[in-house]
């Protein structure tokens, strides 16, 4: 008789954002669909990394829940907007992670959390429920935070772009590629991505 071993399941990949200065243009604190526009570029990165990776997953930080500057309902309100307006545009985000935390918050929100990046607790997560291999996934932000975030999750690469906050050259040097402008990361993408990878 033979025994048929299970096949153990490939795991996933994810491409992982940061929102604000990344998917939308860095607003303080932005928590309304009037603040809401989208970084130049953008919608075509999302298709790109779409067709790489099995996940794309959200992660941000929202410590203007925390603040009291406006409420988690204001900002899922937000969120299902977004998804499905980048639904309408052809992408599916996976999962939105948010971190509400704040130490110089209100209660209950200021706590020492795990999830507030540079702390990689959201991707952590993320990695669990929907079984990715850190390895095979990437992380895209505008802050070093960010990238500290990817890094202590074991994430393959750290891309830092400059649609964002100002980047500095020491900022620079924490990331594994650093992209001024999204047409580049784009460019890269269909480009220079696969080829890099496959030589690992
Ligand atoms: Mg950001
Ligand atoms: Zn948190």
């Amino acid at each position: 008789m033979t025994i048929i071993e299970p096949v153990k399941p490939l795991k996933a990949s994810a491409a992982f954002l940061d929102r604000d200065g990344v998917i939308n243009k860095e607003v303080n604190y932005c928590h309304k669909i009037s603040e809401f526009e989208l970084v130049e570029g953008i919608v075509d990165v999302l298709l790109s990394l779409q067709k790489k990776f099995t996940h794309l997953i959200v992660v941000t930080n929202q410590a203007g829940i925390g603040r009291g500057y406006y409420s988690e309902q204001q900002f899922q309100t937000l969120t299902q907007w977004m998804t499905a307006h980048l639904r309408s545009l052809g992408i599916t985000v996976t999962h939105v992670y948010f971190c509400p935390h704040h130490l110089s918050g209100i209660p209950p929100f200021n706590i020492e959390c795990e999830c507030r990046k540079p702390k990689p607790g959201m991707i952590m997560s993320a990695l669990e429920k929907y079984n990715i291999d850190p390895a095979a996934s990437v992380l895209i932000g505008d802050k070093v935070s960010d990238l500290q975030a990817a890094m202590a999750a074991n994430l393959s690469q750290a891309w830092l772009v400059g649609t964002g906050h100002p980047v500095g050259q020491a900022d620079i040097e924490v990331s594994d590629h650093y992209f001024p402008t999204m047409s580049d990361l784009e460019h890269f993408l269909n480009e220079g991505y696969v080829s890099e990878i496959q030589g690992r």
